[in-house]
């Protein structure tokens, strides 16, 4: 094995070669192409197992101050700090049966949040809870999200089992013009977007899935009335039953343990491995993490972003592999702060990045028995391609006489699919149930879908506009010629890995924005000029990933491997700096949106 703290120069250049062999066997000429959606004959794919039977009721028709769209940690956390601004009527439109969003959809076996639950959960501070794991479960965060709904009182004019079809603006009210799947059309002064990013689930377009005459479903809307059982496991339906799973990106590898225990064999059919590193998932109490003193979860997880995002900090208070795999840099060149000298920084990058997957490749060699299959499950990529997974039991899992993997890397996924299974190769695996972990198509979701139609002033249709401009914004949520719309995300603001703390940093932001113009009897709108200087901010020294993203194996963080031509730019020095960055604005700056109330 190698020496994980410092790789040789013909180490790097062997894994060079390496990680370029692996990206050319995998890289596909139909790109993201190759996905099906849950439209059409697919769609009851994406139906709600969990809701009750969404009953008739009367389309609403009123006026509220506010409509939030999506009722997800997004939109909730919008509705809470809404709340604590003193606003009124708060309306949240959602499609699942209830708040939740990713954490209601998916209640997969296994499902876990893979960010310590300290610093994920939201508003622990404000609502007193603590949690009772590092890493939790899926129920507790579900039950987590209608805690702070219920606490601000956010289920009073909420809109469940409904999606929003169009959003208007109309000049002489001053409000948007909101209409539903439900037949609703009612106004609302502003109207904040909390869509998500990772919501619309996508399928293998595997040639002749319709064919199979065995269960399928996926991961996002598991079937317990089949396999029995809860997220804890105790899948009792599946016992004796030969059960296939398409995908081991994160959530794959969460499930693949859970059906391991149950099924009588699950067949594994892998297309490239994940980084899996160590969880050391444990109870945790409230003086483990200092509960007892105010502004504890706070200060916890403005630890953790200073970390992720690159910055030095005295105490790592999370302490786990996300934290030291961040601070790896530091501790091979303790010199090291932000790259005077780029060539400098990118070899730097590549020798720890080198050293970390030399370590993950190791931990599969010392946990799976079977040679062979070790090999297939080492992944050929830098540390940074593919979103890392942790688990302490998924690799064991191939230890078990019950667990196949199939690697199906040369044939570039399943080749097809029969009445009986799935073919790789010379062979066909028999399967009762099909599992597909097969993920999310990326910020397709609300309103950049055009499934949403969102016309601005003089009837201009957001699309349109940023289709013939570019995306322009204000730090990203607000656009010229949208007044009163606040849009919640990643484009051109600062993603996290921790991304429930960027929401409510976007959440505070938005509720701020409302509250001001509330005041002032304004319209929140910025000029082009602010979107400009806006724009020249996100373009100069922002960092080039091109490069790194066009030499790594495809996925959804590259467009499938094409570079990543879609990649909204971002905040150049991190989330943790672009949230100083708003509360500074906020304090000195925030009327430069503020318009008169009928300006146009
Ligand atoms: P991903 O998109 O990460 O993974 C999809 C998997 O399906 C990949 O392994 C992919 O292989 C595989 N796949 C797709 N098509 C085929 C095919 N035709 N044949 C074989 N394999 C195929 O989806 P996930 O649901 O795992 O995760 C999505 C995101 O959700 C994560 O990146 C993370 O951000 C989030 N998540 C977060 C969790 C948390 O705890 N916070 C937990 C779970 C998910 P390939 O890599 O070759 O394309």
């Amino acid at each position: 094995m190698t020496n994980p703290e410092a790789p040789s120069s013909e180490e790097l250049a062997e894994l060079r070669r390496r990680y370029r062999l692996e990206r050319e066997r995998r890289v596909r000429p139909d790109g993201a192409r190759q996905y099906l959606t849950a439209d059409a004959e697919f769609g009851y794919y994406a139906d709600d197992p969990y809701a009750a039977e969404a009953g008739e009721r009367a389309p609403v028709r009123d006026r509220v101050d506010v409509a939030v769209v999506g009722g997800g940690f997004g939109g909730i956390l919008a509705g809470a700090r809404l709340r604590q601004q003193g606003i009124g009527r708060i309306r949240v439109l959602e499609k699942g049966g209830d708040f939740g969003g990713t954490w209601y959809w998916n209640r997969y076996p296994g499902i876990h949040c893979d960010i310590e639950s300290h610093v994920y959960l939201p508003m622990l501070d404000e609502t007193g809870y603590v949690p009772e794991w590092k890493y939790s479960p899926g129920e507790e965060i579900r039950r987590h999200a209608v805690r702070i709904a219920e606490k601000f009182d956010l289920y009073a004019d909420a809109l469940f089992s409904t999606s929003v079809t169009s959003l208007t603006w109309d000049e002489t009210s001053q409000a948007w013009i909101v209409t539903t799947d439900r037949g609703d059309k009612f106004r609302a002064t502003y109207v904040i977007t909390a869509t998500g990013t990772l919501s619309e689930l996508k399928l293998p377009g595997i040639p002749g899935i319709e064919n199979f005459e065995g269960h399928t479903f996926h991961t996002s809307r598991w079937d317990y009335g089949y396999t029995g059982g809860t997220p804890d496991g105790g899948l009792t339906g599946l016992a004796g039953k030969r059960v296939g799973v398409v995908g081991t990106g994160a959530t794959g590898v969460q499930v693949i343990p859970k059906l391991a225990e149950d099924a009588g064999h699950v067949y594994v059919f892998q297309r490239t491995p994940s980084t899996v590193d160590v969880r050391a998932n444990r109870r945790t109490t409230a003086r483990d993490v200092g509960a007892d003193r105010d502004g504890w979860a706070r200060e916890r997880r403005d630890n953790f972003l200073r970390i992720v995002s690159g910055e030095s900090v005295e105490d790592d208070l999370v302490a786990d592999r996300w934290t030291s795999s961040a601070g790896l840099l530091e501790k091979l060149l303790p010199s090291f702060r932000r790259p005077a000298d780029r060539r400098a920084f990118e070899a730097a990058y590549e020798i720890a990045d080198a050293a970390k997957m030399n370590e993950v490749r190791a931990r599969v060699e010392r946990i799976v028995a079977d040679a062979d299959t070790a090999e297939k499950l080492k992944p050929w990529y830098r540390y940074a391609c593919k979103r890392p997974t942790f688990s302490d039991s998924y690799l064991q899992a191939f230890n078990r006489d019950n667990v196949t993997l199939v690697d199906t890397a040369d044939t570039h996924g399943i080749e097809r699919m029969t009445e009986r299974g799935v073919v790789v190769g010379d062979s066909e695996y028999e399967l009762d149930c099909l599992v597909f972990a097969t993920g999310f198509s990326v910020g397709v979701s609300g309103v950049h879908s055009g499934k949403l139609s969102v016309r601005g002033r003089d009837g201009v249709q957001l699309l349109d506009a940023v289709r013939q401009r570019g995306p322009r914004s204000l730090h990203g949520f607000t656009s010229n010629g949208f007044p009163n719309l606040i849009r919640l995300g990643a484009m051109q603001s600062a993603p996290s890995v921790n991304f429930t703390h960027v929401l409510d940093e976007h959440a505070v932001h938005a509720a701020a924005l409302v509250a001001a113009a509330e005041a002032e009897g304004a319209v929140i709108e910025p000029s082009r000029e602010a979107e400009d200087a806006w724009i020249a901010v996100l373009a100069e020294g922002a960092p080039d990933h091109e490069w790194f993203h066009a030499e790594c194996t495809p996925g959804y963080y590259n467009g499938e491997g094409r570079g990543r031509p879609n990649a909204p730019s971002a905040y150049p020095h991190g989330a943790a700096a672009f949230h100083d960055l708003l509360k500074r604005w906020r304090e000195e700056s925030m009327d430069e949106v503020l318009k008169a109330g009928q300006a146009s």
